[in-house]
């Protein structure tokens, strides 16, 4: 691969974490390494390998500490998210726990935006308050964080935009802020998958994502990762030997296919969902629609700054005098909306929920996730409008 100019990302994302050469050719994608013992020819090699290791290097030493496939999955999730390392999980909710259970000791306090992904809340209540963390909310702006930090604080963590109601944060002032007081800055980067908005070259400490969602892109692999620079990332790794935390080979093959074609496929899922949100804009049944890319969002101005794209989430709010028992026979009219948790498939989804259980949600209408798919969006619309019509 040469060039003049520096690569497109759709074009990287082509290129990276590619096979090696076998008997003289290579195949396209890179083999399926599947092993827990890895034999070196000598002791020599076995301890150079080793030592290595806990130098903190990505060494192909035992199944464990991830084999060439998984090596191919990371670097290229390191440089779609442009940092130097990314660790792989067996689940989203994994890498998140990771980062909160090695980052923050006894004693230390964390900043929590409210609107991040529910799971969250437990790993709080359950794991961090009974060793003794102590952790605050704060509503994701720079003021409120300003107004809740204490010399405790060790992490501020954010979801950029949180999830549901997508709440956009500054991550660049709010990284500001976390280094002034000597906390890290965390960001769950799920809903831009990489490919929409970088946190770290905003300012962040650590990415985390959950890959389950657009970057395996299939619905049918669960994984996540957490990205970090330098000595950070070096000691994430450690701590991730420590805890026994790996990926399949199996899941780390599928996640890097799915990663091959997500910049293919984020801009049909973001133009349909646009087109959709704002055909439900104009519904009498819906009183709002919560979606970063229309200009009526409440930071549509930062969603412009620091993202280069929008994705299929579009959360409704139905009219107030519309009961649940009526939203769910709206979403169990849908034929083409699957009823099911998790996004970032090919196919769409619809997800009613009790307005008092969706933290940041404001208004007293019942709360709708859409995940718009890749089929044709007018027969998603055509799907959406008559199932509005049998309740309306
Ligand atoms: C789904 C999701 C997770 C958790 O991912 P899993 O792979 O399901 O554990 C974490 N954060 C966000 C924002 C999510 O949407």
């Amino acid at each position: 691969m040469s060039a003049d100019r520096e690569l497109s990302e759709e074009t990287r994302l082509i290129h990276l974490g590619r096979s090696q050469p076998m008997e003289g050719v290579r195949p396209v994608s890179p083999p399926v390494v599947r092993t827990s013992t890895v034999l070196a020819p000598d002791i020599a090699t076995m301890r150079a390998n080793k030592a290595r290791r806990e130098d903190g290097s990505r060494v192909f030493s035992y199944g464990a500490r991830g084999t060439p496939t998984n090596h191919a999955l990371e670097e290229a999730w390191a440089a779609l998210e442009g940092g130097e390392r990314a660790l792989l999980f067996p689940t989203g909710l994994a890498a998140i726990a990771h980062v909160l259970l090695t980052c923050l000791l006894p004693g230390s306090h964390v900043l929590i935006q409210n609107t991040v992904y529910p799971q969250v809340h437990a790993i709080r209540s359950k794991f961090l308050e009974p060793r003794g963390i102590a952790s605050t909310y704060f509503d994701g702006t720079v003021e409120d964080a300003a107004a809740k930090i204490t010399p405790a604080t060790r992490m501020i963590y954010a979801e950029n935009p949180g999830s549901w109601v997508y709440d956009l944060i500054d991550v660049k002032a709010l990284s500001t802020l976390a280094h002034d007081h000597n906390a890290l800055l965390v960001i769950d980067n799920t809903w831009a998958s990489g490919l929409l908005h970088k946190p770290l070259l905003h300012g962040a400490d650590i990415s985390v994502i959950a890959g389950t969602k657009y970057v395996v892109g299939h619905s049918d692999v669960m994984i996540g990762a957490v990205v970090a620079n330098g000595e950070l990332g070096r000691e994430l790794w450690r701590m991730q030997v420590v805890m026994g935390q790996t990926v399949s080979p199996d899941d780390a093959w599928l996640t890097l296919r799915g990663l091959r074609t997500i910049a293919a496929r984020l801009p049909i899922h973001a133009a349909s969902a646009l087109g959709i949100a704002r055909f439900l804009q104009g519904h009498p049944l819906v009183e709002r629609v919560l979606h970063p890319a229309l200009d009526s969002h409440p930071r549509h101005d930062l969603w412009r700054r620091d993202f280069s794209g929008s994705n299929g989430l579009v959360t409704i709010g139905m009219r107030p005098d519309i009961d649940l028992s009526a939203v769910d026979r709206f979403v169990d009219t849908l034929r083409l909306f699957g009823i099911g948790s998790s996004w970032g498939g090919f196919e769409s989804l619809a997800l009613p929920q009790a307005p008092e259980t969706v933290r940041g949600w404001t208004g007293p209408g019942v709360p709708v996730r859409l995940h718009i798919g890749l089929e044709n969006p007018a027969d998603l619309e055509a799907d959406l409008a008559r199932g509005l019509a049998a309740i309306g």
